[in-house]
């Protein structure tokens, strides 16, 4: 038996979500089983602990996308008892289940070995919103980063913690975008040096184009504040377009790509390659200050998590939440 986060749908669609113990032979098909040691919270799991946002088709369900752990068995000749594993993406935690259980298992391509120099527990401060943000930074670096200040939306949510953090580690300016006035002091310890008011760019597109003011751009955000962005990039620079907390239209004109030469970059951390993903799990262990990484975690358990869960719908969970699922 193990303990797991169960989420159950009632006759009349409703979904609720509670801590409960399973018998192993309910966990789903693959070639490794995982003792899981720590899982964390991303904003699709706030979508799967609820109502499940289109992303759930089966229950009951075990939501978690990301988890970090042990492996108890395998029938693949890659992984022994005994190694530390690390799971992000594939759509784990949502069309199958994740991380928030004290067992999961999984085919064996899914999962990468612990990166060196990094705990299960630092893995999954990292977890999926920080593994995502080291993408968009190394896409970000692809196309070239100007001089002048690095904008990150949403800054104190994960992905944003995470970007300021290792933007700052590299030696950028990093300028956050924040909806919460509390957070100026926690994002100047992550290493920015410009706090920016949402309400100052959350604004709809009225010039195409204003005055030439970011070297790049980390968007958690997505909706009317990215388009805004486009229009205030230096000529040829990067916007990294991640997440959509703020909505998923975008209500841009397309005058700064032909004007100004700038980049829209799609980042998708569910289905990159397994070598795409060695390189941004060694450049997190190189380029992620741990001590940073410590300020951003806030600890859980599996039963904090439906209100965590809520809590992260509405913007209101700051920097990681790391969840010890034992
Ligand atoms: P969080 O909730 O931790 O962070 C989002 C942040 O965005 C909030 O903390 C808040 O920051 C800001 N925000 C929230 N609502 C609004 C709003 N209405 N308008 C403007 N800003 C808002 O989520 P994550 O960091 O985990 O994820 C961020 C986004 O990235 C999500 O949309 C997520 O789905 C997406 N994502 C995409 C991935 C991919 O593979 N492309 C992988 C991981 C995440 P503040 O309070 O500082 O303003």
């Amino acid at each position: 038996m193990f303990r797991a986060l169960l989420v159950e749908k009632d006759e009349d669609g409703q979904t609720r979500a509670g801590v409960t113990e399973l018998d192993e032979d309910r966990l789903p098909e693959g070639d490794v089983t995982v003792a899981v040691e720590y899982s964390t919270l991303n904003y699709k799991d706030g979508l799967c602990i609820g109502p499940g946002g289109g992303l759930v088709r089966t229950y009951p369900h075990v939501p978690g996308i990301d988890f970090a752990g042990t492996v108890e068995s395998s029938g693949d000749a890659r992984y022994a008892p005994g190694d530390k594993v690390v799971l992000t993406g594939w759509r784990v935690g949502e069309n199958r289940w994740g991380g928030y259980a004290q067992k999961a298992r999984v085919p064996a391509d899914m999962l990468v070995p612990l990166p060196e120099g990094l705990s299960t527990k630092q893995a999954m401060a990292v977890g999926t919103a920080g593994f995502t943000a080291m993408l968009a930074v190394m896409a970000l670096e692809d196309h070239g980063i100007k001089d002048g200040p690095v904008l990150v939306t949403g800054a104190s949510g994960g992905v944003g913690s995470v970007a300021t953090a290792i933007l700052a580690k590299l030696g950028h300016e990093v300028a956050g975008v924040t909806g919460r006035p509390g957070s100026a002091d926690y994002l100047t310890s992550l290493g920015a040096s410009r706090i920016v008011a949402r309400e100052d760019i959350a604004e709809t597109v009225k010039r195409p184009l204003e005055s030439e003011t970011w070297g790049g751009c980390v968007d958690a955000v997505g909706g009317a504040m990215l388009a805004r962005v486009l229009g205030q990039m230096q000529y040829g620079a990067s916007v990294a377009a991640v997440g959509l907390a703020g909505g998923a239209a975008l209500p841009a004109t397309v005058v700064p790509f032909l004007l100004r030469g700038v980049n829209l970059l799609g980042i998708d951390s569910v289905l990159q390659p397994h070598d795409a993903r060695l390189r941004a799990w060694g450049r997190i262990a190189r380029d992620l200050p741990m001590d940073k990484l410590e300020a951003m975690v806030q600890p859980a358990t599996l039963a904090d998590l439906p209100r965590l869960g809520a809590d992260i719908l509405k913007g209101q969970v700051k920097g990681r939440v790391v969840v010890d699922v034992n």
